[in-house]
């Protein structure tokens, strides 16, 4: 199960929490389109609503109203090609012992298996195959024991692997971010009331301010009566493992994480991709929309050098087709990037045109692409991308292909270029990466492009030496 997720958690002071939450979630929709859900608590009980579908689908008139409360955490889920998967629509929702408690995740654990394995000896019933459940379990378990804080950092203890949960135990909303920070996780003020949730985007929708990101290993737990929220930092690591990917293509542009704004983050791995391996053309295009902050980086470095190289909006994107990327096929995938991009011939006839797009995976996106400007007149094609081959599966929460269907996986650039048709292609480089990250190699998870993860995976590389001590227990691969 690899979860990809979007995930919130609101106190507020005297109103019900669905309402900001449902925005919330709509804020949130880039990071998953298959489900979406809201568990509030009254003071009495939890309200549960949670429905396969996107945000605006998922919820009827009336389904706010009746999630009393002004406590709650929502949640939206990744889809996995073919999984149309009730059972793992979150937050997941239990009573047990001690109360209730709702969970929202983001991330993958990687011992999941063996904690299930072990809590499912001592009796424990599963309804799903989910790491949330997993750990909504040990945590049930835990709370019959230790207070809330000692019973999260146990939990904690326990679980390996990518996390940023919302957690609501009765009324109490709480946030943690695992030791190594992998997944983005804020906090911020509401005029009456705080949230905790993956990108502060969402905490601008609810025209609220971002106070900072959770730190890794830190829990925030909200004051019920949302007029305040304590910390706690649980767990200390040395290096942490934040996910560049996340700044690459998954985050939104408006979000700030671990300190920048994703946005300038594009613009300057743009102008780093110009000075790397900038190409002299007529125009350059941005792959719509994830390559625009990127182009327009690049060509504002290539402008600044004295090149005549232009900025141009040469394919429009079909807004209401969904995401190509999981479609199951490798023929529905072609047909769906030619139902979403159509080149415009007048910015492109006769033109020696570069496109810039943050990442290739199997390559399907680029080698459509470049046909569809050669057939719409281009004299040249030249792609750049603004990030590192992508070589290896993300075992850390991000719905990449199998090894096998990498197009980086196994062959060099030059036979790559060859195979999408382009005239010429260059990546980003990790340093670049690095670098406008403010960040060491050894600070960001860097898997899906070198190989070596932050956990050990069975049958893969790992950077035991930066990272951690072999965890055993081995996660599902992030294939679809
Ligand atoms: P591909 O066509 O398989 O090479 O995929 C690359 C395209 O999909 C790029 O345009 C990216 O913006 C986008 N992309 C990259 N990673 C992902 C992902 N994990 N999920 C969905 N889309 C992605």
């Amino acid at each position: 199960m690899h979860e990809k997720c979007g995930v919130v958690g609101i106190a507020l002071e005297d109103r019900d929490a669905a309402r900001p939450l449902y925005y919330s979630l709509y804020a949130l929709q880039h990071r998953g389109q298959e489900s979406a859900g809201i568990v509030t608590h009254d003071g009495f009980q939890q309200h549960s609503h949670v429905e396969m579908g996107l945000v605006g689908d998922a919820f009827a008139p009336g389904d706010l109203e009746s999630l009393n409360g002004s406590n709650g955490i929502g949640h939206v889920r990744y889809p996995t090609a073919g999984s149309v998967n009730t059972c793992c629509a979150q937050p997941f929702s239990v009573s047990f012992k001690s109360g209730s408690l709702g969970l929202s995740h983001n991330g993958n654990l990687v011992n999941a298996d063996e904690i299930g394995d072990e809590l499912a000896d001592l009796g424990h019933a599963f309804t799903s195959d989910g790491d949330t459940e997993v750990i909504a379990h040990d945590l049930a378990r835990n709370l019959l024991e230790e207070d809330l804080v000692r019973a999260v950092k146990r939990t904690m203890e326990r679980i390996h692997g990518s996390y940023s949960l919302t957690i609501m135990h009765d009324e109490t909303v709480m946030g943690v971010r695992d030791p190594q920070g992998n997944r983005p996780l804020v906090i911020g003020e509401l005029e009456d009331g705080y949230v905790i949730t993956s990108e502060s985007a969402a905490i601008d929708t609810l025209d609220g301010e971002l106070i900072r990101d959770v730190r890794p290993g830190e829990l925030v737990v909200l004051h019920d009566d949302g007029t305040g929220y304590d910390t706690y930092q649980l767990i200390e690591q040395e290096n942490t493992a934040h996910c560049f990917f996340e700044h690459v293509y998954f985050a939104r542009p408006d979000s700030t994480i671990d300190g920048n704004l994703v946005y300038e983050v594009r613009r300057e791995l743009g102008r780093k991709l110009w000075e790397e391996s900038g190409v002299e053309s007529d125009v350059v295009l941005p792959v719509p929309d994830s390559g625009r902050a990127f182009a327009s980086g690049y060509a504002e470095a290539a402008q600044d050098d004295g090149s005549d190289i232009e900025f141009a909006e040469g394919l429009m994107k079909n807004r209401y087709v969904g995401r190509t990327f999981i479609m199951p096929t490798q023929d529905e995938r072609e047909r769906a990037v030619r139902l979403k991009l159509n080149p415009i011939r007048s910015t492109i006839e006769g033109k020696k045109v570069t496109i810039i797009d943050d990442s290739i995976v199997r390559g399907t996106t680029s080698n459509q692409l470049v046909q569809l400007l050669k057939d719409a007149g281009a004299e040249e094609v030249n792609v750049r991308i603004g990030a590192p081959p992508i070589i290896a599966p993300c075992y850390m929460g991000i719905d990449m292909a199998s090894r096998d269907e990498l197009i980086a996986g196994d062959q060099p650039v030059e036979e790559i270029c060859e195979e999408i048709g382009a005239d010429s292609l260059s990546y980003l480089s990790i340093d670049a990466i690095a670098a406008t990250l403010d960040s060491s190699r050894a600070d960001l998870c860097l898997g899906c492009v070198t190989g070596e993860y932050p956990y050990d995976i069975e049958g893969e590389e790992t950077d035991r030496d930066v990272h951690r001590p072999e965890i055993s227990g081995q996660p599902s691969p992030a294939d679809d």
